[in-house]
């Protein structure tokens, strides 16, 4: 692992975005926070502030949520008609490619995240997001239903169902995908009609600003996407418990995730969940054994672990452990450590300073545990917070770091004789159910694993694969709902019966 250190130079617009006090958006004015507090965000590859934003609190909160409801029961949004809602939205999927390099450059600053991977990953995905939505909103359709009321004879009926927008909605997001998630959760809101309050994390609040203004520019109608950033138990609790929010969409931690069900519980809102996993990855021994170690280790690695899907469970047949578990190991000796915004970085830093010691402490945990890093093992020296790529070997199932999500980019191998039901049942053996992978050249055989897995999302021969028309979400305590994909629309909108005797 070696460290790069020549960063790109940041466009104007970024320097100047950067510059100055970001506020909240409430009801299409940027406003500055109630309490007229900033709090700043930090590059996690210096430790430097980079900028100040609004911190919101539980009066920011009402101001939005009532914002919001105006936009949805009066105002422009509820008449536009559903093509003129999909241009509008293709129209911010237009802006965010127009706008991909300084989105790039934000995300990587203040994520940490490899310039080139925002650049080809997280931006258009973003953007395609909003444009696959976009083709949803004309095609919300109910059914017709034939009657038979057995209590009515003679009577005949024209019964159908009309699929309304659930209304105004709360959306708490993560750091790990800042942007991608905003898009996410927005998208599919905006589709159906919602109207949005949307609370970034407080690590990484500037793409989802910057988004903001191209909503401005898209001409969405005021008070349809309403962002305000803050701290999760000042900004975000008060938006799970407010009674003027229909629904809450919420990703991050499990731990939160039952926050926001007993906030919700109060007048019984609808929520949806995603949150952690502590995803298996299963080689075979008759796998092409080079694409299996490239593809086990990205599934690690990409994003530095900090994935909710990431493929954590590495278990690997005995007759081919060495050799995928050093080819692994050499993977992660080979990444190229380094602030984001260096295009020779592979791995940027963990996202903040909590992050860090929570991965680090992972570190720690499996060492007293007796588990064996055979690559890594520790932080990396010096400014930033760097975790070296970590390859844990002589686990046992009961240790932290098989049960627990780390989110960082550490990895426990883990040998298998044969696939049986022994197998598959470590591989189900925890909390978590939000993805799996599967290798081998045995077609029959990846299937069946597949239907046994607990898991929302099972990748074969690849993983990390997403797409705006694949469902993804969790089994046990990995979420509530599909998000994506047409099962999204379903987060969003509720079903009306009209029956009318004739
Ligand atoms: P988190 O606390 O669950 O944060 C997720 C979001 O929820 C953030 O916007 C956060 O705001 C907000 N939040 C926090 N407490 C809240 C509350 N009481 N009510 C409403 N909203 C609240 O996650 P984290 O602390 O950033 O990371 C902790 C662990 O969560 C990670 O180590 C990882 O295991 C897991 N995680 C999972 C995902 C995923 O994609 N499933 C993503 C990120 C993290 P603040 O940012 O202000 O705290
Ligand atoms: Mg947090």
């Amino acid at each position: 692992m070696s460290v790069a250190a020549n960063v790109i130079q940041l466009e104007n617009t970024v320097n100047s975005f950067v510059a100055e006090p970001r506020k909240h958006l409430i009801g299409g004015r940027w406003v500055e926070a109630a309490s007229g507090k900033t709090f700043p965000v930090y590059n996690p590859a210096t430790e430097e502030v980079i900028a100040y934003v609004a911190e919101g609190n539980a009066e920011d909160i009402d101001r939005a949520v009532k914002a919001a409801r105006r936009a949805f029961e009066s105002g422009p949004w509820p008449d536009l008609t559903p093509a003129e809602r999909g241009k509008m939205i293709w129209r911010l999927g237009d802006l965010i490619y127009e706008h991909l390099e300084e989105l790039a450059q934000l995300e990587s600053l203040d994520n940490g995240k490899p310039i080139v991977i925002a650049r080809a990953a997280d931006v258009p995905l973003s953007a395609d997001t909003f444009q696959y939505f976009a083709g949803w909103t004309t095609k919300m359709e109910g059914n017709t239903i034939p009657l038979s009321v057995p209590y009515a004879p003679g009577a005949t009926f024209h019964a159908y169902t009309l699929r309304e927008p659930v209304g105004v909605v709360g959306q708490i997001i993560p750091w790990n995908f800042p942007l991608l998630m905003a898009a996410w959760k927005l998208a599919p809101a905006m589709a159906t009609g919602c109207t949005m309050v949307l609370k970034p994390a407080e690590e990484t609040p500037l793409s989802a600003l910057l988004l903001g203004e191209l909503i401005q520019e898209a001409g969405f109608p005021d008070g349809v996407v309403n962002i305000v950033t803050g701290f999760g138990e000042e900004t975000g609790a008060p938006l799970a418990a407010h009674p003027g929010v229909d629904k809450i969409a919420f990703t991050g931690s499990t731990e939160v995730g039952k926050l926001i069900v007993k906030a919700a519980a109060n007048d019984l809102k609808k929520v949806s969940l995603e949150l952690g996993g502590k995803s298996p990855n299963i080689v075979l021994s008759d796998v092409d054994v080079e694409s299996a170690i490239v593809g086990t280790a990205g599934a690690i690695f990409f994003n530095h672990g900090q994935c909710c899907c990431a493929g954590s469970r590495l278990y690997v047949q005995e007759d081919i452990f060495d050799q995928v578990v050093e080819g692994v190991a050499n993977e992660a000796r080979n990444i190229q450590l380094g602030p984001g915004l260096d295009p020779n970085t592979q791995m940027g830093p963990m996202v903040s300073e909590i992050q860090f010691n929570r991965v680090c402490g992972y570190l720690d945990a499996g060492a007293a545990e007796g588990a064996k890093a055979i690559v890594g093992g520790h932080k990396s020296g010096g400014k930033g917070y760097f975790v070296e790529p970590t390859v844990f070997v002589d686990t046992k199932p009961d240790m932290k770091v098989i049960q627990e999500e780390i989110f960082g980019p550490v990895v426990a191998a883990i040998p298998f004789k044969e696939v049986n039901d022994e197998l598959i049942a470590e591989a189900n053996g925890t909390d978590y159910g939000l993805a799996a992978g599967v290798w081998t050249r045995d077609i029959g055989m990846a299937h069946s694993i597949a239907a046994k897995l607990k898991a929302g999302t099972v990748w074969i021969n690849t993983y990390n694969i997403f797409d705006p028309a694949l469902p993804f979400g969790g089994y046990k305590q990995s979420g509530w709902g599909r998000e994506m994909g047409h099962d999204a629309l379903d987060l969003y909108t509720q079903k009306k019966a009209v029956c009318a005797m004739l």
